[in-house]
């Protein structure tokens, strides 16, 4: 079977046509700039080609991408009848969904009633299933949710400690991101302790970055909350903060509602302390040249991930293992350095040489004497919605 994993962003439209059955991928590419003029990165058959393509809207930048899949020296299929199903990734499903779904009437007008929780993602997401319904009548499309993966939480790590009829009536609580990840990395992690009732924190560390406690594979707690602006510092976002920072700098530097979020979603985190950039790399640089504000920033990053691991060696009682995952967390082996050391009390021992290693395989970077294994497991979501997509579709 082949599967088609779409990530329909504002503007942007992320691609790859997946064996679930062998994890291969056929082709994989990016569409970006749509609506504004159009460029498609496409990669097959181990080639690589980059291409200014006009692309009004999302249904241009799908065809573009059927045809190239279909067309050309490059192409992996003949038509677009051997792709089976859609896997659509859908950032906010909601209290709706704890799984993916085959995508039908009611599903998508549950995914639109959602908009007010993601009124970037969810309008898009929508226009992506919408158009490959036009596109491939006859293929099924599936939807597999950022949240679904944390909607195991107890209600008390999920409320918010506000009136309990704003939960009821507005839905203000802990959702949760990044759940595809979690789930892939923490199902990886359990595989590997091979333990009963496992305690697996996962720190999913990207530009957007969020952590996970997960408890014999079911999420207790995550740093993501109603929106993913909560937690982790991240490339461009605050995370944690106290809520009085926002009406004092609104006063102050006269922003209304809307700006003041701009504010904390694009202009703050690693960006806004070090002056630096949003990019890890640069900061890193930056700070080994004597930038003390990159330095500040770096510390800070790794100061609330290590809040957050003993925050949720508590909620777990104990853990078997931390994961690192995504850009920086499979790649910058000085945040987990910076993270792990210290962390010796609980039983983290990281292995300086280990640490080091570059592989895109699963790792363990603990000394051997550590009690607490400490892993890098490079994530896959599209591998997961290939497989979600499949297992309901094969039915
Ligand atoms: P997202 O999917 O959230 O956009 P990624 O998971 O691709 O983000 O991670 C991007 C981040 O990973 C960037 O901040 C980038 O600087 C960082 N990164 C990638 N490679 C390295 C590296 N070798 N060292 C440090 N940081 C890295």
């Amino acid at each position: 079977m082949l599967v088609l994993v779409l990530n329909a962003g504002s503007s942007s439209l992320k691609y790859q046509l997946i064996n679930p059955e062998t994890t291969e991928v056929k082709a994989s590419g990016l569409c970006e700039r749509i609506g504004i003029d159009g460029k498609l990165v496409h990669e097959a058959k181990g080639h690589k080609i980059s291409k200014d393509i006009e692309m009004p809207t999302h249904k241009e930048a799908i065809e573009i991408v059927l045809n190239f899949l279909t067309t050309g020296e490059d192409k992996v299929i003949d038509s677009i009848e051997e792709i089976q199903a859609i896997g659509h990734r859908v950032v906010h499903g909601g209290e709706y969904f704890n799984n993916s779904v085959i995508i039908n009437e009611d599903v998508i007008s549950k995914i639109k009633s959602l908009i007010p929780l993601a009124p970037l993602h969810n309008p898009a997401h929508i226009t992506g299933i919408e158009i490959c319904m036009e596109l491939m009548p006859e293929t099924p499309n599936v939807a597999v949710f950022d949240t679904a993966f944390h909607q195991t939480m107890p209600a008390s790590n999920y409320m918010y400690a506000v009136p309990y009829e704003d939960y009821k009536k507005h839905g203000v609580r802990k959702y949760g991101f990044h759940g595809t990840s979690h789930y892939y990395v923490s199902n990886e992690a359990k595989k590997m302790l091979d333990k009963e009732d496992s305690k697996v924190i996962v720190c999913h560390l990207g530009n957007g970055s969020s952590m996970c406690a997960v408890r014999d594979g079911k999420s207790i707690d995550t740093s993501m909350g109603l929106s993913p602006l909560e937690g982790l510092v991240m490339g461009t976002r605050s995370g944690d903060l106290d809520p009085a920072v926002i009406n004092y700098l609104m006063e102050r530097k006269n922003m209304t509602a809307s700006e003041m979020i701009n504010y904390l979603n694009k202009k703050s985190g690693m960006l806004g302390v070090s002056g630096v950039s949003s990019d890890l790399r640069e900061i890193i640089e930056a700070a080994k040249n004597g930038d003390e504000r990159a330095n500040t920033a770096i510390d800070m990053k790794c100061n609330r991930i290590k809040k957050y691991i003993c925050s949720y060696a508590g909620v777990l009682e104990g853990v078997d293992a931390i994961c690192f995952t995504a850009g920086i967390g499979e790649n910058a082996d000085l945040i987990r350095e910076k993270v792990c050391n210290g962390l010796e009390f609980m039983g983290v021992e990281i292995d300086e040489e280990k640490n080091k290693i570059r592989t895109d395989e699963n790792r363990e970077i603990n000394k051997n004497s550590s009690k607490t294994k400490i892993y890098v497991i490079p994530t896959n979501e599209e591998y997961v919605i290939a497989h979600d997509t499949y297992e309901l579709v094969k039915g």
